[in-house]
């Protein structure tokens, strides 16, 4: 009786491990593949720009000027100058970092980002795999979504 009960707890036990080493074996080469694809192109980025495009820092809040941008126009990619959002999906967040509601079609791509022990969706430019900051879906928006944006990696172009 005890044995049958201890044989099920390390079935169990063993169960639980393999399926983290098969999870561990699946996100593996996903995030060898992510860094993979990243690449400096803008030769003129500073080193601040660098480790948040680059290394998934952040910038301070209320720190960039774009948050007080309202001229219409895009948002580039400070790397490699995509197109990546149209001054009418900005909004004021009030987070200190200049919000989104959605970006232009195939912009970026996405990934699962548990740092700091939470579990948040990370965005980074399709083009140049550059990160850019996270999306949150608690948007008083009509989309719901806030991309929270790190002003650094953006370069605004107003129309003319
Ligand atoms: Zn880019």
């Amino acid at each position: 009786m005890l044995e049958s009960y201890l044989m099920n707890r390390y079935r169990r036990k063993f169960v639980e491990l393999f399926g983290l080493s098969c999870l561990s074996v699946i996100l593996l080469p996903c995030n060898l593949l992510y860094s993979a694809t990243k690449k400096i192109i803008n030769p003129d980025l500073t080193e601040e720009q660098k480790k948040i495009m680059f290394e998934e820092s952040t910038e301070r809040p209320f720190s960039s000027s774009l948050n007080n941008e309202k001229r219409k126009g895009f948002f580039h990619c400070a790397n490699c100058g995509a197109k990546l959002f149209a001054s009418n999906a900005k909004f004021d967040s009030g987070t200190g970092w200049p919000s989104f509601t959605e970006s232009l079609p195939g912009a970026f791509k996405t990934k699962i980002d548990y740092s700091f022990g939470m579990k948040r969706v990370e965005y980074h430019c399709a083009k140049c795999g550059a990160h850019h900051g996270h999306i949150f879906e608690d948007g008083s928006t009509a989309t719901q979504k806030r991309f929270c944006s790190n002003g650094l990696c953006l370069i605004f172009k107003p129309d003319n």
